[in-house]
């Protein structure tokens, strides 16, 4: 037997890299080798399987680390592990979309036109929808129940667009295929079938609910999962929930399009929060405590050690957002800001007097200007 190939080589990662950068890598080989798109290619084959091996081992935690620790060996305890045993895919590419190539990959598969007992099925089309979310929601994910209207199949006719009580007829020149050949030397030309329009089928007596469409705009309650951590412009794929298709044929996808609002206090950057706080002159030059407002509504104590500059950044630790998809979070990085009072009592004015005195800066308060500056 040939000697193993390392995951981490297999799929091009580093051995740090991260829950995302693997599924990400994995994505990009699965789309290449799999099966659908190669077939009759063993070498492909063998690479797809290989891959999924490598990604099924470093996706879990558990096998990972085991993994990381004996190699291959480590690996060999757990229950219904081997080759063939396919991931679901539904879980790799069916939470985050990457986008367009999708759409061919699956297209393959259960997309595009179906035939069944003589009915032309189609996919019903995707639908985006576009969703507002606060920055705190962002930070800790939400629920949120969002209405879509989507072609729906119509229940007076069960989508088969004819009258109650009459039936489609399967249309007589196509046999139901929507399609007619014709064959001229070593070619054979396909057309769209003329008498049913590619229908597959002839209604004589419409359904008077959906005019013989078989589909009907309904209003749907979905609940969106948004994950924490979602950055602005992500998108997610809620499969099969966009408009189902003609003659109770596969729905196409929703497609949940994230907008995070800005905040008036909080500023993101990356998965860094930034803010900024006043503190006053007496507590930057002798040091103290303060509370700070984080994302996550609580108030956390900072300390303002004695001398501290004006604009000068302190880092708190792990209070920033979540890394989407992965563990930890960011920080948030607070700006102080050493207010100057715009009011003085003739006390204050006195004492700040005696205090510039000490300093040796009373001629600069004779002279007119600032002293802070
Ligand atoms: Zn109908
Ligand atoms: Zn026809």
């Amino acid at each position: 037997m040939a000697a193993k190939r390392d995951y981490y080589e297999i799929l091009g990662v580093q051995k740090n890299a991260g829950e995302a950068e693997i599924k990400s890598a994995y994505r990009k080989l699965a789309l290449q080798f799999h099966p659908d798109r190669n077939k009759n290619n063993p070498e492909a084959e063998e690479k797809f399987k290989e891959a999924t091996e490598a990604y099924e081992v470093l996706r879990d935690p558990k096998k990972r680390a085991q993994y990381d620790k004996f190699g291959h060996e480590g690996i060999g305890n757990f229950e219904g592990f081997g080759r063939g045993a396919y991931t679901d895919f539904s879980d790799i590419f069916g939470d985050f979309d990457i986008g367009d190539i999708f759409e061919g990959f699956f297209g393959g598969g259960f997309g595009g036109s179906q035939k069944r007992s003589g009915k032309r099925t189609s996919r019903g089309s995707d639908i985006q929808y576009d969703l507002k979310i606060d920055l705190e929601d962002a930070a800790v994910g939400k629920e949120v129940q969002i209405e879509i209207p989507r072609r729906e199949s119509c229940t007076t006719c069960s989508g088969s667009g004819a009258a109650p009580g009459s039936k489609a007829q399967v249309c007589p020149v196509c046999s139901g295929t929507g399609q007619t050949r014709q064959s001229q030397g070593f070619f054979t030309i396909t057309q769209t079938c003329y008498k049913c329009n590619g229908e597959g089928k002839i209604i004589s007596n419409p359904c008077k609910k959906c005019n013989g469409s078989g589909l009907t705009v309904n209003k749907r309650k979905i609940t969106v999962k948004i994950p924490a951590g979602v950055e602005s412009g992500s998108r997610l794929k809620i499969t099969g929930e966009g408009e189902q298709g003609a003659n109770n044929g596969i729905s196409g996808d929703l497609y949940v399009l994230i907008h995070v609002s800005k905040h008036e206090y909080f500023e993101r950057h990356g998965n860094d929060i930034i803010s900024t706080v006043d503190i006053s002159f007496p507590l930057a030059s002798l040091g103290g405590e303060i509370k700070v407002p984080t994302i996550y509504g609580q108030k956390i104590k900072m300390k303002i050690p004695a001398g501290t500059q004006n604009n000068h950044i302190f880092r708190l630790k792990g209070n920033g957002l979540p890394f989407l998809g992965s563990y930890g979070k960011g920080d948030q990085l607070v700006r102080v800001n050493v207010a100057v009072p715009k009011k003085l009592t003739s006390r204050q004015k006195e004492l700040l007097k005696e205090f510039a005195q000490l300093s040796g800066d009373e001629d600069v308060l004779d002279d007119g200007r600032s002293f802070y500056t």
